[in-house]
């Protein structure tokens, strides 16, 4: 075992587990005995005291072989409809598996509008917390018959680093049908290597992971490298391994050089400013002057009216919004104390002059510090 691993496993209890479609399906659909081999595994380390969660793919591909479709399917109704077919058998599975060791499973389906709502949030929060404290083994998955593409999280990828911040957890595991992150393609290089340790996300890592999903997952190494960057930024270790390995889990969590480990952020983000970096979609945009930039980037100062030059989008009050410098580059992200068109009225002015032009003045800040997180490269 390496220094870093022992290090990064010491204190790991609680493992978010990814398993790909590519993982789960064989020839023939959904592969029991591949599921029975990860259960078996998982179920083990729940008796040595370990809270695993899982998120889960395969609800389209089991669904789709099911009708008999091979290939890509096409268009969202396809998907959709696939979705809801194989998502039954996909838990039926898990369930007859976990079953055989005494084990209870849960089954979670989110959309991203599921948790952009703080309140929502905080619910399916507590709900995986007792889902915990009762020893059940909860399985995720997108809510793919329901989500359109504004309320998707995309890819499994990104759901499983969303739910990572959710549950707070120790570890993610990443479980696919290749070893791991390697600096080319495997598939078109023989002399691709795997990268073992990631300490941190450069544009060379992102560049060896530009290749999108395959026929049965939606996302490929790109996606899993997006969503390394997600959790990494919460402090959390993110590993990507073979998922159809015997042991796998034993190897990876015993700290075994198994597949790619990518390190933590040392100055990680807390939940509540990670959910607004990552989880919210902007609404609009603050152009800010140079001024107004300095205080935030470097002074931690809040955003104030007199730094604003243009905006852009309408949004309301409590709504997410990116700060730009004034070429459109991103530089914060936050919750506008004020709405759009309020703004409008009172950019470049000083606080005190607020009130004299709305008529009120609720706060001084456009975008409180609390509120705010920097987004610069
Ligand atoms: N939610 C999809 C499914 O269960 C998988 C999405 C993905 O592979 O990223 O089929």
């Amino acid at each position: 075992m390496t220094a870093i691993r022992k290090e990064i496993l010491s204190n790991t209890k609680r493992v978010l587990v990814k398993i790909g479609s590519g993982v789960l399906t064989g020839k023939n659909g959904l592969d029991p005995q591949i599921i029975e081999q990860l259960v078996d595994e998982i179920a083990e380390l729940t008796s040595k005291g370990y809270h695993i969660v899982i998120v889960t793919s395969g609800a389209i591909a089991s669904g789709k072989h099911r009708m008999g479709i091979t290939g890509k399917l096409k268009s969202i109704p396809l998907k959709q409809a696939a979705a809801a077919i194989g998502q039954g058998r996909l838990m039926r599975l898990y369930s007859n598996a976990f079953g055989k060791h005494g084990l209870y499973v849960a089954q979670v389906l989110l959309t991203i509008s599921d948790i952009t709502d703080r309140k929502r949030f905080l619910n399916i929060r507590n709900t995986f917390s007792t889902l915990m404290d009762w020893k059940v083994i909860t399985i995720i998955n997108e809510n793919d018959t329901v989500a359109i593409d504004e309320i998707k999280f995309g890819d499994n990828d990104n759901l499983a680093a969303m739910v990572a911040s959710i549950i707070d957890a120790h570890l993610l595991i990443n479980l696919t049908s290749v070893e791991g992150l390697y600096d080319s393609n495997p598939a078109h290089s023989k002399k691709a290597k795997l990268i073992p340790l990631v300490r941190e996300i450069t544009e060379e890592i992102e560049a060896a992971a530009a290749e999108e999903g395959t026929a049965e997952g939606t996302g490929g190494m790109k996606s899993k490298v997006m969503a390394a960057k997600k959790v990494t930024a919460l402090g959390i270790p993110y590993i990507i391994a073979m998922g159809k390995e015997k042991g796998i889990l034993q190897s990876v969590i015993s700290g075994k050089e198994k597949g790619t480990l990518f390190l933590p952020m040392n100055k990680h983000l807390k939940s509540r400013k990670y959910w607004i970096a990552f989880t919210l979609k902007s609404r609009g945009k603050l152009f800010l002057d140079e001024g107004a930039q300095k205080a935030i980037l470097e002074e931690g100062k809040s955003l104030l009216p007199s730094g604003v030059m243009k905006v852009e989008g309408r949004f309301d009050t409590g709504d997410p919004i990116t700060c730009v410098d004034a070429e459109g580059k991103p530089i914060a992200k936050g919750l506008a104390n004020y709405s759009s068109s309020e703004i409008m009225q009172i950019k470049g002015l000083k606080t005190n002059q607020i009130e004299q032009i709305l008529g009120y003045k609720d706060y001084d800040e456009i975008i409180h510090r609390n509120n705010m997180v920097l987004t610069k490269e």
